[in-house]
């Protein structure tokens, strides 16, 4: 499976996408298809296919995404609480084989998830 992904054409601006926050090791879109008021993807610029793939190496990049994320949700005003959301593979729903993490937020969500 190619590391190569839509994401990675985004990370070099190959192709639009509303970019929320960028640094070093990250970006953060809005979702093309929103599943909830705020809908945003934390996504590394190193191009790691899965969250099952993740190396030691990578420990400081996750917890790194994960900081970012709180960040950008506080910046989005989810006051109220929010979900964040990794999909593994095909029964994980994973339909972008470069990680990311899903920031959902603006309504209540369900549990458990579909
Ligand atoms: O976790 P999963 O791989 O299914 O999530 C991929 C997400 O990427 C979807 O929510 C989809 O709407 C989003 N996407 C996007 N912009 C693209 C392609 C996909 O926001 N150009």
């Amino acid at each position: 499976m190619s590391s190569d992904t839509i994401f990675g054409r985004i990370i070099r601006r190959e192709i639009p996408a509303t970019i929320v926050h960028e640094d070093e090791h990250c970006i953060v879109i809005q979702d093309i298809h929103p599943q909830a008021p705020v809908h945003l993807l934390v996504i590394p610029k190193e191009p790691i296919p899965r969250i099952s793939q993740a190396q030691p190496e990578h420990q400081a990049l996750l917890g790194h995404l994960l900081r970012v994320a709180q960040q950008v949700a506080q910046a989005h005003h989810l006051t109220e609480g929010y979900r964040l959301v990794i999909n593994d593979g095909l029964q994980g729903g994973q339909t972008v084989y470069h990680l990311h993490l899903h920031i959902l937020g603006g309504r209540d969500m369900a549990w458990p998830p579909g």
